[in-house]
């Protein structure tokens, strides 16, 4: 027997560590072909499903290799959960004693030096902040880490934490006072001291990107990467590979230079003309989002939200901007100016002038037009700020680059990388052409466990309002009605989840033991606890709760989905991305919407069926899936669930196999809907 084998038997060591545990050939398969990529230092694709236990398949072939690894997850709070319970369970169960780090971004880490100045300055304008700031400070004699996570008492999304954390341009790193008691200093210390560090995925490619964001000298000296939750990876890495510059950089760079200026070259400028002239600038540019004449509408409540390309600008609204570009240019440098001549007094001083002198350099970038450059420029907004970006229509080949600097072996995992078994559009995006795929198919017993449903009668994809069509129908109604665990419903845009709230607010009135989540009411994760904790919850959410969200249990019994999750058609960089690969003789809906489109179909379907006894329906209300080719192709994708178009299937479905009936066999759905 192989040394894996031994470990993953059904009575060996790893069964001891934690309840539950049995044997999945697709976990052994998955760990033995990624034990056998860390010996060849090689490149694996590798497609787990829902159930094979993808996390140990790879932590324990990472624990027996030798050699400095690096795992990459896609968010904090799953870096988190791999570092504080999966870690120390492999450790005990295969009895080693690497050593382990967990290192996140730098905003993640309270920084002394800036929280000390705020507190000397510290005029907050809301006494919520002033509350919230009196917490940071009370948690810093508290911490050993700093992780700002630990910090309960104060959200992480709370503005204030932009006073107490520092960012690459503004920390004065050799030359700070606090540089021994630095949290984010020693974060690094312990990351670089380790044998297996867990990162995410925006620091893995803040780092490839700028190689300072904290652990630029790490990376070279690891001989192992993993990166789960790989299906995520090629959108971070385009964002990093994007060049960006932002009002409220721009303003932080404002309110920091007054109030250093003020302090220790108070003599040298008019402090409040040069900040307040680039603050003016800002509004200009602001202003010209809504109405040009209408200054004072840059800073209502109502701001637009969106995303524009600057090839779509009329020509006198890009005259208008040239112009406005302009004064804010002419702004920085007058910024810039005053700082770099009076860098010589202070440590921060001289640290924003060199961070002026970065983003007049950007700024410049974004307004150089270049008739050749494979990019796409494009304006954000909010009301919260506004973004200019500069994105490259692909990656692969500065990926590649990246991963070309040393060889070392990249493993790359998720439970939705494959279209229809194939790996093809995650490895054109990346350009791992030459990489080994392997896919690990669930244990589950999906035919048993899930139906899928797409109805025969479903309101046009296309019509604004669909989603209330869709969830006034009748048989929509009878099954929300039948149901009795908790409902979620993913809707594929913000505004889909405003319309469903609506209807949810008058259907609540009929069904008073419901609780209505909606998406924006409350922090993501508090609408998941409560929405685990109820029971039986109806939960509206747009993207961000298509993924990541693991309930299992009758806690979640339906999913109902409204539409295909086409990305809008109007984004500036699908556009963009869109006309290039026309332009190279592609089908740019087949080879970008669809493939897109399908893997973020398997997340959404995917909530539903999390542990062996789950049982649910699925409902999508697109009739594309069934009735167009690119359609039966997305669905080939999916979990192999049954099938039906029939709304009273599901009910007969759902009253057999989920609401305590007879043990039902699975139902055959109908002809169109079988893959
Ligand atoms: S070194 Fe940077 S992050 Fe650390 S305390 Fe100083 S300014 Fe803050």
């Amino acid at each position: 027997m192989s040394p894996l084998k031994e470990l993953f038997a059904e009575t060996g060591p790893i069964s001891r560590s934690g309840p539950g545990y049995r044997f999945r050939p697709g976990q052994l398969a998955l760990a033995e072909a990624i034990s056998e990529t860390l010996n060849q230092k090689q490149t694996l694709l590798a497609e787990a499903g829902t159930g094979v236990g993808k996390t140990f398949a790879y932590l324990v072939p990472l624990m027996l290799t030798s050699g400095k690894s690096i795992v990459s997850t896609a968010t904090r709070h799953l870096q988190d959960q791999l570092y504080e319970r999966d870690l120390p369970r492999i450790k005990s169960a295969l009895g080693v004693s690497i050593q382990t780090a967990v290192l996140k971004g730098r905003g993640n880490y309270l920084c002394l030096y800036r929280m000390e100045r705020a507190k000397e300055q510290g005029r907050f304008l809301r006494p919520e902040d002033t509350h919230a700031f009196s917490e940071i400070v009370s948690f810093s004699g508290l911490t050993s880490t700093g992780d700002i996570a630990e910090c309960s008492a104060v959200p992480e999304h709370s503005p204030v934490w932009a006073m107490a954390t520092s960012t690459r341009e503004n920390c004065l790193g050799q030359q700070c006072p606090k540089l021994s008691e630095c949290f984010v200093m020693a974060a690094r210390q312990r990351a670089a001291e380790a044998d297996l560090l867990i990162v995410n995925h925006h620091l893995l490619c803040a780092d490839m990107a700028l190689r300072d964001e904290g652990f630029g000298e790490i990376l070279p000296s690891v001989d192992h990467v993993v990166i789960d939750e790989a299906h995520t990876l090629p959108e971070i890495a385009t964002e990093f590979f994007s060049q960006s510059i932002s009002t409220q950089t721009l303003s932080g760079l404002a309110r920091d230079s007054l109030a250093i200026g003020l302090e220790h070259a108070r003599d040298a400028a008019s402090w409040p003309d040069l900040c307040g002239g680039l603050e003016r600038s800002i509004m200009e540019m602001r202003a010209l989002l809504v109405d040009g004449t209408d200054r004072e509408a840059s800073s209502r409540a109502n701001f637009p939200q969106g995303r524009m390309g600057w090839d779509q600008l009329s020509a006198s609204d890009e005259q208008r901007w040239i112009v406005a570009l302009k004064a804010l240019g002419d702004s920085l440098s007058a910024l810039r100016e005053v700082l770099s001549l009076n860098a010589d007094r202070h440590a921060e001083i001289a640290q924003l002038a060199a961070f002026s002198l970065e983003l007049n350099q950007r700024l410049a970038a974004f307004q150089e037009t270049t008739p050749a450059a494979l990019d796409v420029r494009w304006i954000e907004f909010s009301r919260y700020g506004m973004s200019l970006r500069r994105t490259p229509f692909e990656i692969a080949a500065r990926f590649q680059q990246e991963m070309g600097r040393q060889p070392r072996s990249w493993i790359m995992l998720s439970a939705t990388l494959a279209i229809a078994g194939r790996f093809d559009h995650f490895q054109r995006r990346l350009g791992l052409h030459d990489a080994s795929t392997l896919i690990a198919e669930s244990p589950f017993d999906f035919q048993r466990q899930g139906l899928l449903l797409v109805p025969q009668v479903l309101p046009d994809p296309k019509s604004a309002d669909h989603i209330s069509q869709l969830l006034h129908q009748a048989a929509i109604k009878k099954l929300l009605e039948s149901v009795r665990g908790g409902v979620f419903i993913l809707c594929t845009s913000h505004r889909a989840v405003g319309l469903a709230a609506r209807w949810a607010e008058m259907w609540a009135a009929s069904h008073p033991h419901r609780l209505i989540l909606v998406q924006g009411q409350a922090p993501r994760p508090v609408l998941i606890e409560q929405f685990r904790s109820h029971g039986a919850a109806l939960l509206i959410g747009s993207h961000s709760f298509w993924e990541g969200v693991d309930v299992p249990g009758d806690a979640l019994s339906l999913v109902v989905i409204d539409k295909l999750p086409f990305a809008p058609p109007d984004d500036p960089v699908l556009r963009a991305r869109s006309k290039w690969c026309e332009a190279q003789g592609a089908d740019a809906f087949a080879a970008i919407q669809v493939p897109e489109a399908a893997i973020l179909l398997k997340q959404g379907v995917g909530r539903l069926i999390r542990s062996e006894s789950d049982r649910g329906v699925v409902v999508i209300g697109d009739r594309r899936l069934a009735e167009t080719g690119y359609g039966r192709r997305m669905l080939r994708s999916l979990p192999n669930f049954s099938r039906t178009r029939d709304p009273e299937d599901a009910l007969q479905w759902l009253a057999s196999n989920v609401q305590g009936g007879r043990a039902a066999t699975a139902h055959r759905g109908s002809p169109e809907l079988e893959s």
